[in-house]
């Protein structure tokens, strides 16, 4: 199994050409699906003592296997937070693996940690952060809520010396994963009513904290809601918190690409402020999965809260530039920063500002779409990618039903979603192959 000989020397090039020739295929194949039966017939036993051999189980993949998965790259896939890496960034990421770097130690990483630093730096300037702030690719945005909580709390408990409950104030805006994030940690959540379109605001922020009955020591705030697109109050939330010691976490894990888009930025005033944030590259900076950046004001914090010790780890020098294992929830990590930093090398920080802002003019485009079409209703006006319109006289189960049928057909995936307790559609445009055409496909396709 080990040793480069012949036999991998021709593997390499199996491999190699269905990589090539996956990405070539634009668009790919939508694929759906399929029951652990039907694929249990299709596969048959595919763990053998003497092996199947790389043709058959690459073929394994490729024709039972990889159609059984959605591609989340297709440009009419605009459900959920679509992917879209550059070729660029596809293609290192299998150097990442075959380079074989153990991304949490100075000592043994410091190249690729070095890049992933630069990488963090560029993110860190689009915010706003001091010159020593700093952080980590973690695996998901998830991770980086769960780490940035576990950090503010942690600080918190140091600085007052204490170790009793406090919690932590969100919005309805806030993402799923920062109410797991509390449950995992233990720490009890402070709900902050939103405005009208679920939005936390420094006035409301302020008033909740005025007649809340429960100590709080850290906001969660989002830029660039999952559901909506919509952005928070961040100015305002920065103000409340400076003033009341508070820390700010934004988790920014799919709108941040937007720091990179000069008609966005001023969106997130007050960014510069927080704490901590997250962006997810794996979202809207085309980067594939998994890849989430979390950005520390002060990552001395992060080291203090997060720093293992053991006896063999004695010999790693206290005085490393830096060690990212210090910095987040984990131990052993590929360096997944790397395909970013290559695509964003190669390319420049302009084509990010282009290819982010097409995210953004197609969701107003695609506004405009709806506001003319009588079989359609806009929800609100889009602010980042996120378009939420009403297929007028349609209930949720016509909804659901004309999404099952887009997909079985290969037309795309365009999922409803529940906002303020009614079923509408959701498009999430992150893809910039991604046409005004293919748009107008799935909405007329809901005539
Ligand atoms: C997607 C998302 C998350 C979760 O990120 P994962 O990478 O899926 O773990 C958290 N917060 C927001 C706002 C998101 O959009």
């Amino acid at each position: 199994m080990h040793g480069f000989g012949p036999e991998s020397e021709r593997l390499a090039r199996l491999i190699l050409d269905y990589v090539i020739d996956r990405l070539r295929q634009s668009p790919p194949p939508l694929d759906g699906p399929r029951t652990p039966e039907e694929l249990r017939d299709a596969t048959g036993q595919m763990i053998t003592e003497h092996g199947l051999g790389p043709d058959a189980a690459l073929a394994l993949f490729r024709d039972v296997l990889a159609p059984a998965c959605i591609s989340s790259d297709h440009p009419r896939y605009v459900a959920f937070v679509p992917t879209a890496p550059t070729e660029a960034a596809s293609f290192f990421d299998l150097v990442v693996s075959a380079a074989n770097i153990y991304g949490d130690w100075w000592l043994e990483g410091a190249g690729a940690i070095y890049a992933e630093m630069q990488t963090l730096r560029w993110l860190a300037d689009l915010a706003g952060f001091p010159p020593d702030a700093s952080g980590v690719f973690l695996s998901g945005g998830t991770a980086g809520n769960l780490t940035a909580l576990t950090v503010a709390r942690q600080t918190w408990r140091r600085r007052h010396d204490t170790t009793r409950p406090a919690a932590v104030a969100v919005a309805p805006s806030a993402h799923s994963s920062v109410r797991l994030s509390a449950m995992v940690t233990d720490i009890p959540v402070l709900v902050v009513p939103g405005d009208e379109h679920g939005r936390l605001t420094g006035t409301l922020l302020r008033d909740a904290l005025d007649h809340a009955d429960q100590e709080v020591f850290a906001v969660v705030a989002t830029g660039g809601a999952t559901n909506t697109g919509l952005i928070d109050d961040l100015a305002g939330v920065a103000e409340v918190c400076q003033d009341r010691g508070l820390w700010l976490h934004v988790d920014a894990a799919y709108g941040g690409a937007a720091l990179a888009s000069s008609i966005a930025r001023p969106w997130f005033d007050g960014i510069e402020r927080a704490d901590s944030f997250i962006v997810d590259p794996h979202k809207w900076l085309f980067a594939p999965f998994d890849c989430a950046a979390l950005l520390y004001r002060d990552p001395n914090l992060a080291r203090a809260a997060l720093t293992q010790h053991a006896g063999y780890l004695e010999t790693l020098a206290p005085t490393a530039p830096l060690n990212p294992s210090d910095l987040g929830i984990h131990m052993t990590r590929r360096v997944r920063g790397l395909p970013l930093w290559f695509s964003l090398t190669s390319h420049g920080t302009a084509a990010y500002d282009a290819a982010v802002t097409r995210g953004i003019e197609l969701a107003l485009a695609t506004a405009d779409r709806v506001r003319q079409a009588e079989h359609l209703e806009l929800v609100m006006d889009p602010q980042l990618s996120v378009v939420l319109f009403r297929r007028t006289g349609w209930d949720a189960d016509r909804c659901q039903a004309w999404t099952d049928q887009a997909l079985a057909s290969g037309l795309g995936l365009l999922v409803p979603t529940v906002h303020d307790g009614e079923t509408v559609f959701r498009c999430c445009f992150v893809n910039p192959t991604t046409t005004l055409a293919d748009v107008d496909a799935l909405l007329d396709a809901m005539r």
